[in-house]
């Protein structure tokens, strides 16, 4: 593995930083999570956008850069960096974005990435049922197929789905044949939310935030031209297939950049220092400790990217990086807090960061799971 940037890879990091340091907002916007503070973020995302920085690893048509892997590292680290909003737009373009350009049609791709990029169609994930979560090849939501009315005419329900109140359009699993095996029958959909029989109820998360949604689906009827190039992706009954390409971007590379605790590592070095009392002993050789790790997952992820290029996909490894990311973050909120003291209990960036890294052993497939793939589809041990 060669670390050395290349000229060009240096010149597109400083084309980046100046833009990025001309245009983040100076004051943090509401929380993506809340009705406001989502539309506030999709007014910086079409800024993004606007000048070609939402999706660099795209193609020029789609609204990208052609930009490689090692660049959109690069973009990713400097946007961490500058303190750029989070993007609520993640979904969409880290989730089912991949999953498209490995298994969508032209059609799809040429119709639904340009929108996606462009923050106007929103997608959120309906995966989750339930009764299905780690098992979720135990999904009941069902499409049957309508010949005469040229369309699919999906039941059942969807929960946990991120940012679903505010999003347009919903990427599922549904079950298309109940008499195949459990990971059998299972088909990709591409679903717009404003579909009649579809209902989506946001609720609350624990911190007030309207971060998720429950969506209905009652004998919703979805026509074959509902999507550009049709409402099913990668194939009828193949589901699974595809599903597994999109947890790979999830778990792996694409969700959570080494860029982001790249930053948040800087920012509890800061913070120790600005804390010299509470900076002492164990909890500076934690913090130390932290950086390296943080510094440690972007080798890692730098290797991985080698691989990739050099045409060695991670497939099940990419839960080693949800392991490490997901831990990370917490270990990272935990020390925050422990040097802020008192003050740490109360509403602040660090607090709420820590409620956040909470979940991060819980989406994506949980960590018990990610050890049983480990376990079994790494390192090759024995189910007992
Ligand atoms: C912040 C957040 C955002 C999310 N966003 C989405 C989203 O946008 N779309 C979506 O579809 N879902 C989303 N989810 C849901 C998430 O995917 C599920 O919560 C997760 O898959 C776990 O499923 P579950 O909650 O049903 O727990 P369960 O599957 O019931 O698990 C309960 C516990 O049992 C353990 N367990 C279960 N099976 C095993 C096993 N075989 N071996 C060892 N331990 C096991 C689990 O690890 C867990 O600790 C989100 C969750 C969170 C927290």
């Amino acid at each position: 593995m060669d670390l050395t940037w290349s000229e060009s890879e240096l010149a597109f990091r400083e084309e980046a930083r100046d833009w990025l340091a001309a245009n983040v907002p100076a004051e943090p916007l509401p929380s993506g999570d809340t009705r406001d503070g989502f539309s506030a973020h999709l007014e910086w995302e079409r800024r993004l956008f606007a000048d070609r920085w939402a999706v660099v690893s795209w193609p020029v048509e789609y609204g990208g850069r052609d930009a490689s892997l090692w660049e959109w590292l690069i973009f990713e680290e400097e946007y961490h960096r500058a303190g750029a909003p989070q993007r609520v737009t993640q979904n969409g373009i880290f989730l089912l974005a991949p999953t498209l350009f490995e298994f969508g049609t032209q059609e799809q791709r040429d119709t639904l990435l340009p929108r996606m990029a462009a923050a106007q169609d929103l997608w959120c994930q309906g995966w989750s049922e339930p009764g299905a979560g780690s098992d979720l090849a135990g999904i009941r939501s069902r499409a049957e197929r309508d010949d005469e009315a040229g369309g699919w005419r999906l039941t059942g329900q969807k929960t946990w789905t991120t940012r679903g109140a505010f999003c347009t359009h919903l990427f599922g699993l549904f079950r298309t044949d109940p008499q195949a095996g459990r990971h059998r029958g299972l088909t990709y959909f591409l679903v717009p939310l404003d579909t009649p029989g579809v209902t989506v109820r946001g609720f609350e998360r624990l911190d007030g935030d309207e971060g998720f949604a429950e969506v209905f689906f009652e004998d919703a009827f979805v026509p074959d031209g509902a999507v550009p190039g049709g409402a099913v992706l990668g194939g009828v009954d193949n589901g699974w297939r595809v599903a597994m390409a999109t947890t790979g971007s999830e778990r792996g590379l694409t969700l959570r950049s080494p860029g982001r605790f790249l930053r948040a590592a800087d920012r509890l070095v800061e913070l120790a220092r600005s804390q010299p009392e509470a900076a002492t002993g164990p909890l500076v050789d934690r913090v130390t400790e932290i950086w390296m790790q943080a510094q440690a997952y972007q080798q890692f992820t730098l290797a991985q990217v080698t691989d990739i290029v050099e045409g060695r996909p991670p497939g099940a490894r990419s839960s080693l990086n949800k392991l490490y990311w997901s831990e990370l973050d917490i270990r990272l909120h935990e020390a925050a807090l422990e040097l802020l003291g008192p003050e740490g209990q109360t509403d602040n960036l660090w607090s709420r960061g820590f409620q956040f890294s909470l979940a991060g052993p819980i989406y994506a497939g949980t960590n018990e799971i990610q050890r049983n793939i480990v376990a079994e589809r790494v390192l090759g041990l024995p189910r007992t």
